[in-house]
């Protein structure tokens, strides 16, 4: 049964290797899918306020010709005004001339309002550009490194899968079945030291009869409380 045991432990530390490969590469893709959504909404956000710059730039230059309309007839009716006697008339013309002064100053007001919209946007917009750059380079840099550790992954799970199958070829089937089952179950653990009468795995003291069995390694044995495979290994401490 030593042997058995040795080849426990020996599966077991494959596999809790294939195991943290495998979360590294996770940890990996998982940065990689955070950074390419952080690009696809930030392109998104830039997109949107380009489109609204685009806008305002439109509706800017159109309130500038109106502006301008506004100043020519502005100063023809002025024209008119030395050129007219009647007081009726002149009173008139007088009164359109302020409605179309106190519609540009409105126009101006906006024109000047979309102006600082126009300066904060431009910065902003310079702004996401450069985190957009930042980011997709971080993407880009992320990408080739998981690239390089699923190749570097890649050739050496093919090596330890191998080593595992030989392996696990020579354990009892039933056992292996129920090894791999607690190795999934409890966290990468399935064969542990019993040190000082007390299971590593789950830190229970092992009853004397069954510390007894085990230490003679006639059978597998199982913690009673965490089910794992157990093996006697000697406390040093208590031995010196
Ligand atoms: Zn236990």
């Amino acid at each position: 049964m030593r042997e058995e045991i040795k080849r426990l432990t020996g599966l077991q530390a494959i596999d809790q290797e294939l195991r943290t490969q495998e979360l590294e590469l996770a940890k990996v893709s998982a940065r990689v899918d955070e950074l390419q959504a952080r690009v696809e909404q930030t392109a998104a956000e830039l997109e949107q306020l380009k489109t609204a710059e685009r806008e305002s730039a439109l509706a800017r230059r159109e309130l500038e010709r109106t502006l301008a309309e506004g100043e020519v007839q502005i100063r023809n009716k002025r024209m008119r005004l030395s050129l007219i006697k009647n007081e009726r008339e002149l009173q008139a013309l007088g009164h359109e001339v302020e409605v179309l002064k106190e519609s540009n100053q409105r126009i101006e007001a906006e024109l000047l309002a979309r102006m600082d919209g126009s300066e904060q946007s431009a910065a902003r917009i310079t702004e996401l550009s450069e985190a957009l750059e930042r980011d997709r380079a971080a993407l880009k840099q992320a990408q080739k490194e998981i690239a390089g550790q699923i190749e570097e992954m890649r050739t050496r799970l093919v090596t330890r899968r191998r080593e595992r199958e030989e392996l696990a070829a020579l354990i009892d089937a039933n056992l292996r079945q129920r090894y791999e089952m607690i190795f999934e179950r409890r966290g990468g653990y399935a064969v542990v030291a019993v040190k000082a009468g007390t299971c590593q795995g789950c830190r229970m003291r092992i009853p004397p009869q069954l510390f007894n069995q085990i230490q003679r390694f006639e059978a597998i044995h199982f913690c009673p409380n965490c089910q794992r495979i157990l093996y006697y290994e000697p406390n040093k401490e208590s031995e010196a």
